[in-house]
């Protein structure tokens, strides 16, 4: 399931291509006909996450709520920002050459020539969910605009230029102001939205009543919003804690310092476009990070392998039905 940085990233996206501009809203699946209707020939006026949801608002505060779950994802057609460049401007590093080289797309045929203009807006196909690939058009595709839609399409939303098809969502809804502000009240605080301090306090409050493991609190989304199972464990690990401890009863700045991590690697996963949970990495290193899984993270689908750190074999253990993984040595 898409993390927090990827929702934020095709926020970004929509930001970029679709806000200010009138969006034809057609559902060439049939079953979001009637949602469809309601945006239809509007002007998108804001993208946003709060964790793993993203809200498009339209004028007269006509929201389209949308939440991938496992199987969704947007593909991105016509003139959109690609996949290696930036899509969002979080200020913690600038596009180098060494970003086009470890970039984990599959940039291909035409356009390799243009990875000096790296993220600016070209002719691409770029499907963004889980992980983001990006396709070279064919001829076909080339020629006519739009596309046509391939597939069980739920909702297509059109500019002159771009076009965004969503399928396999788990939630895509319409609502009004009112019908976002009762979504948004049930989500923990997102560092991309919430004021650092206060989201830091909603936080701490909401772990510090909970007799529940902290590895279970993480991934509660009305504790702290966008953590899957990837930044769990990563986080876990990097403060050296065990999963199993309970909320009440955790020191405070331990708490404290899970949020700021998670703002910290969130920025870095918005940035990068993965999950890059890895700190001094030196330039190779890096490199090797960001094109390979098994080079990113210090415990996430690492069991029976080696602690980075102590040579532990690293745990998977099932935890409220997903995979926790961590160093029984490191995190006590
Ligand atoms: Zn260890």
């Amino acid at each position: 399931m898409p993390e927090g940085h990827s929702v934020h990233r095709i926020a970004r996206q929509f930001g970029r291509h679709f806000v200010g501009e009138r969006i034809s809203a057609s559902s060439p699946q049939g079953r979001f006909a009637e949602g469809a209707s309601l945006i239809d020939g509007r002007v998108m006026t804001d993208a946003k996450a709060v964790g793993k949801q993203m809200f498009l608002e339209f004028d007269d505060a006509v929201w389209l709520r949308v939440h991938l779950g496992i199987y969704g994802a947007w593909d991105f057609s016509g003139a959109v920002a690609s996949a290696a460049g930036r899509m969002g401007q979080t200020g913690m590093r600038g596009a180098s050459d060494d970003d086009v080289a470890a970039a984990p797309t599959t940039v291909v045929g035409a356009h390799e020539e243009s990875l000096a203009s790296i993220g600016a807006p070209r002719r691409t196909r770029l499907r963004m969910a889980e992980q983001e690939s990006e396709s070279a058009l064919d001829d076909a595709a080339l020629e006519g605009f739009p596309p046509e839609p391939i597939g069980a399409v739920r909702v297509r939303l059109l500019t002159e230029r771009a076009v965004a098809d969503l399928r396999g969502p788990t939630a895509c809804e319409v609502l009004d102001a009112a019908g976002v502000q009762q979504v948004i009240d049930k989500l923990g605080p997102d560092p991309l939205i919430d004021d650092a301090d206060a989201g830091e306090e909603r936080m701490l409050a909401r772990i510090r009543r909970r007799r529940v493991p902290i590895g279970l609190l993480l991934m509660d989304q009305s504790v702290v919003s966008g953590i899957g199972n990837v930044y769990r464990a990563e986080i876990l690990f990097r403060a050296r804690l065990d999963p199993h401890a309970l909320g009440a009863n955790l020191p405070e700045d331990v708490i404290r310092g899970l949020w700021r991590d998670w703002r910290y690697l969130l920025g870095v996963g918005v940035d990068t476009g993965q999950m890059l949970t890895m700190d001094g990495l030196d330039e190779e290193a890096r490199r090797l990070a960001l094109r390979n899984r098994a080079d990113r993270h210090w415990v996430y689908k690492r069991e029976g392998l080696p602690c980075r750190v102590c040579g532990t074999h690293i745990v998977m253990e099932i935890a409220a039905g997903r995979k926790l993984y961590y160093c029984p040595s490191c995190q006590v």
